[in-house]
């Protein structure tokens, strides 16, 4: 779908192996939120299309062969699924970058990433032991700890970073021997689509992996409630995320949720002591807060600066914040693309509006781009904003806007540093800046966030955890807590030499 010009139309539930349209016929445009225009039609499932695939996913689970399949070769199916992203790297990141708004080059680094999250649990269960002997006490009994699959789960994933996102559960899932029916954002389904083909290519066992593309409020509020689902992994916004679990709780499945975040970058003025420091530091708040226009869970949205260097750092911040280069993703030299939809544009807007209502000091952008041939005005554009003078009051502090917004907030001591970067209701990720090692492990030790950056902002490791504190989330993607998620833990208790307990004497 990425390389033409003309409306790509195809089936795109995928459940015991077929691809199929929806049961009720229903299609859905999706939009190149660089002009607004129409590129795909895919299928818009509901409720019946969500019943049909956990039908086919339960059978795949309780009949095989995929939970059964040896270690080894489930390993050496992810590597296979490695191997075919690489191969098709080029055709799937532009796919991503024409979806989901981003630069060519931003979808191109998103496919390697999705492979090495499937090198990466494949490595990991490829290199485990079967299963931990426990000493019971006794040389008659043998006690071993050992994981199974949890069973189907349903994985509902968001616009942002869609292939990504997905693979962060489907690598993890299948690793573990489970079967899943996954459902994409609605707005950027395609690459997920793209990948469920080359699972099928790579050999895996049709029924296996199943897809419903569809809105939230049908197919995902269906998965989440759906008896026949096992373990629900989430990732999107705090609302829905909510949502989700509730829908969970009746039939008690497992919850994972990755939700939101408002997260705080904490500059010491010593770290700008030098003039390669401050070039550092503003660099990568500019990094923090405005790659993917901001749309990033860990975006580092909140700068919280040292009042003595308030002045010069904000000033060559919004020197550069004006320079970013916006256009189609694909465009030479484009440095940012669109939002991804009138929808979220039109929020980031309001929330503007709001700061400066309540006295924040818009120091750049603010406002939607003048037109151009590589950012046409059907386009969902939105300048690099930085706002000045702002505080905790603000909605704009405290609510994720997932946009290029970036607010400024000063603290005058170590103290009041961390005060400010943990006083949100979320706890996804925070960055400290400094020069002094000391306060860098005595702040990082403070910060009440899944993963806290000391002078860097938003590398990730796959063979470390990634997930929130607070309302950011409940348990961990990625290391090896990404993969126990998938798994249930048993314990398999052997009397080698059983005899009569005598408790009751008749
Ligand atoms: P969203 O919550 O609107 O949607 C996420 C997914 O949930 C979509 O597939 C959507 O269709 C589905 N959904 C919506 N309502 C639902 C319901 N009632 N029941 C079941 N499913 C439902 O989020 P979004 O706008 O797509 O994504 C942006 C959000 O995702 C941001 O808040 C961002 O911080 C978060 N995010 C978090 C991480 C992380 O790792 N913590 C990563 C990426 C994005």
């Amino acid at each position: 779908m990425a390389d033409s010009t003309e409306l790509q139309t195809r089936d795109t539930i995928h459940a015991g192996g077929e691809w199929r349209a929806a049961v009720s016929g229903a299609t859905r445009e999706i939009l190149d939120p660089a002009d607004g225009r129409p590129f795909a039609v895919v299928a818009e499932g509901d409720e019946r299309d969500t019943d049909l695939a956990v039908a086919v996913a339960r059978r795949a689970f309780d009949e095989g062969p995929w939970p059964h399949t040896p270690v080894a070769e489930r390993a050496a199916l992810l590597r296979r699924v490695a191997g075919l992203l690489v191969r098709d790297r080029e055709k799937l990141g532009l796919l991503e970058s024409r979806d989901a708004g981003k630069t060519a080059e931003e979808g191109r680094v998103d496919i390697d990433c999705v492979a090495d999250a499937f090198r990466y649990f494949a490595d990991l269960v490829a290199g485990e032991a079967p299963g931990r002997v426990v000493d019971a006490g006794s040389p008659d009994v043998h006690s071993v700890v050992v994981h199974e699959p949890v069973g189907v789960c349903a994985l509902i994933t968001p616009w942002n970073y869609p292939l990504l996102q997905a693979s962060w559960k489907i690598a993890p899932a299948l690793a573990a021997g489970n079967t899943f029916v996954v459902k994409p954002s609605e707005i950027t389904p395609l690459s997920t689509v793209a990948l469920v083909d080359l699972l099928t290519e790579a050999g895996l066992p049709a029924g296996a992996a199943n897809i419903v593309t569809g809105p939230g409020h049908t197919v995902g509020a269906r998965l989440a409630e759906h008896p026949g689902v096992d373990l629900v992994s989430f990732t999107g916004g705090l609302v829905s995320g909510t949502k989700v679990a509730q829908a969970a709780a009746p039939t008690v499945k497992k919850v994972a949720l990755e939700l939101g975040g408002k997260n705080p970058n904490v500059v010491f003025a010593d770290a700008c002591a030098t003039d390669e420091g401050f070039d550092t530091a503003v660099d990568q708040a500019l990094n923090a807060a405005f790659i993917h226009s901001g749309q990033v869970c860990s975006a580092g949205a909140r700068l919280i600066v040292e009042e003595s260097v308030r002045d010069r750092f904000v000033t060559e911040l919004a020197r550069r914040a004006e320079r970013i280069r916006l256009g189609r993703g694909t465009g030479d030299g484009v440095e940012c693309g669109p939002l991804v939809s009138a929808q979220q544009r039109a929020k980031v807007e309001e929330y503007v509006e709001s700061a400066l209502k309540e006295g924040a000091v818009l120091r750049s952008g603010g406002k939607r781009p003048t037109p151009s041939a590589e950012r046409p005005e059907s386009g969902y554009f939105y300048e690099p904003t930085v706002l000045d003078r702002c505080h905790r009051e603000m909605r704009v502090v405290r609510e994720e806007v997932f946009g290029p917004v970036l607010t400024v907030e000063t603290f005058r001591t170590e103290d009041e540093a961390v005060t400010l970067a943990n006083d949100t209701e979320y706890g996804l990720a925070g960055a400290v800046w400094t020069a002094d090692p000391g306060r860098a492990r005595r702040v990082a030790g403070r910060l009440r966030h899944g993963t806290v950056w000391i002078n860097d902002f938003h590398p990730y490791l796959p063979q470390a955890e990634w997930g929130g504190f607070g309302r950011s989330g409940v348990g961990r993607e990625l290391g090896p807590a990404g993969l126990a998620e998938y798994r249930e833990t048993k314990h398999v208790y052997q009397n080698l030499a059983p005899k009569p307990v005598r408790w009751f004497a008749g």
